[in-house]
């Protein structure tokens, strides 16, 4: 079904997708073609990926494509040769994507490179779906100060954020006492920690319930997925890290809950589907259509929780420990495990030395007082060196 109309104008919502390549522009982009009177598309960008975004651009009629990767501009040119798409290569093309006139931008870009773009989309005051948790994580303050400054509106796309959104009474914040997020325990739940020294990518990348990017994947393994969620909810919320708790539900059927202060607790359920959240923000304040699969309770039966194990999956105490910590201490935690995942997937380290070098970073460079963005980049380059030169010698 078309959406009734997800603008309280007539007109289509205009959008522009950053990091339309990937698993959740991939799932944005499903969506928007399934709603072609809703929306139009102002620019996609990719990194690298130059026949998909290409081949995106053309099917949603995007007035703009960018690819990050300047080496690649040659290729998205002449793959869109003959279209009126309008092509741009670089970093700045895309920051200056995120700044053109669209009413709702996503945020999907993995890593804390999509920290520039993201904030050009904040400042222009637009809807922001923000997937891109590494953002918030490495600079949530000043992000939300940005957010508060120029009335964005910044909706989760992270399902647990958005779930906890969808519930969170936001006019009585002083009446919420705790916020839940759930873990499936990704891939290696039942794992023994010898076990886990000897897992490969390929099997820290297939998720049970769950179809994402290698990145986050592998976050999920590890657990450090949750960590930075945890952060990121800190930031959404404005909620302290002791009333964040984080609770294992292998079903991944309730994707986040609000306990308040009369002893009700709300949460929200669904499929493991990233469209239903997806959809959430691109229909955003109106609810619309999604092609995710209907949750039946009674096929599924039971629904089982438990505490996360905090031997095995060290992330969560480290998490905590950078929240506690402040100033650099969640960006050189964010920087340091973008470093060791990258070489994990690479196979150049072993699962386990994710969280060592991880802990090592955090050990070996000073969290400084951030004062503003510049202190961002530079403490999150000083971390990735470190980092850097720990996996050399793992
Ligand atoms: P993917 O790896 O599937 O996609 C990443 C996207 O970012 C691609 O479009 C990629 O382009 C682009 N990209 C990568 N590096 C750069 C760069 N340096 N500059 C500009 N663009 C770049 O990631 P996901 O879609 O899985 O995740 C995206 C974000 O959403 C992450 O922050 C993740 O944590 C979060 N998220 C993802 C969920 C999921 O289900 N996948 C669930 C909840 C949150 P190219 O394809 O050309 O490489
Ligand atoms: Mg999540």
């Amino acid at each position: 079904m078309a959406i009734e109309s997800i603008n309280s104008e007539a007109s289509p919502r205009s959008v522009a997708i950053l990091g339309s390549t990937g698993s959740i522009g991939c799932n944005t982009v499903d969506l928007i073609q399934r709603n072609p009177d809703d929306f139009v598309v102002e620019a996609l960008t990719g990194n690298s990926n130059v026949a998909l975004l290409a081949e995106q651009a053309v099917r949603l009629r995007s007035k703009l494509a960018v690819v990050a990767d300047p080496s690649r501009l040659e290729d998205l040119r002449d793959a869109l040769a003959g279209s009126s798409v309008e092509v741009a290569a670089g970093r700045q093309a895309v920051i200056e994507a995120a700044s053109r006139p669209a009413d709702l931008v996503m945020a999907s870009i993995v890593g804390v490179a999509g920290l520039a773009p993201t904030l050009a989309a904040i400042r222009r005051g637009c809807i922001v779906g923000l997937a891109n948790k590494e953002c918030l994580v490495s600079a949530g303050d000043f992000v939300m100060a940005e957010v508060a400054r120029h009335g964005a509106n910044l909706i989760p796309v992270d399902s647990e954020h958005s779930a906890i959104y969808q519930v969170f009474e936001t006019e009585r914040v002083s009446s919420v006492e705790r916020i839940i997020l759930t873990a499936s325990g990704g891939p290696f739940r039942e794992m023994s920690k010898a076990e886990m020294a000897h897992v490969t990518p390929e099997q820290a990348v297939a998720h049970p319930n769950w179809s994402m990017g290698a990145k986050i994947s592998v976050d999920s393994a590890t657990m450090f997925n949750k960590g930075l969620e945890l952060i990121e909810a800190h930031h959404l919320f404005s909620m302290p890290e002791d009333r964040i708790d984080v609770l294992v539900h292998p079903q991944s059927v309730i994707h986040g809950l609000v306990a308040y202060e009369d002893g009700s607790v709300l949460s929200q359920m669904g499929a493991p589907d990233m469209r239903t959240p997806i959809s959430y923000a691109l229909g955003w304040p109106n609810r619309m259509a999604a092609p995710s699969a209907r949750l039946s309770l009674e096929e599924i039966g039971q629904l089982t929780f438990y505490a996360p194990d905090p031997d095995r999956f060290p992330s969560l105490k480290l998490a905590r420990q950078v929240l506690r910590n402040g100033g650099g201490a969640p960006t050189i935690f964010n920087a340091a495990n973008e470093v060791a995942v990258s070489h994990f997937l690479g196979g150049r380290i072993g699962f386990l030395d994710i969280a060592e070098i991880v802990e090592q970073t955090l050990e070996k460079v000073p969290s400084r007082r951030l004062e503003n963005l510049d202190d961002v980049d530079q403490t999150d380059a000083e971390a990735r060196e470190a980092a850097e030169e720990l996996s050399t010698n793992c």
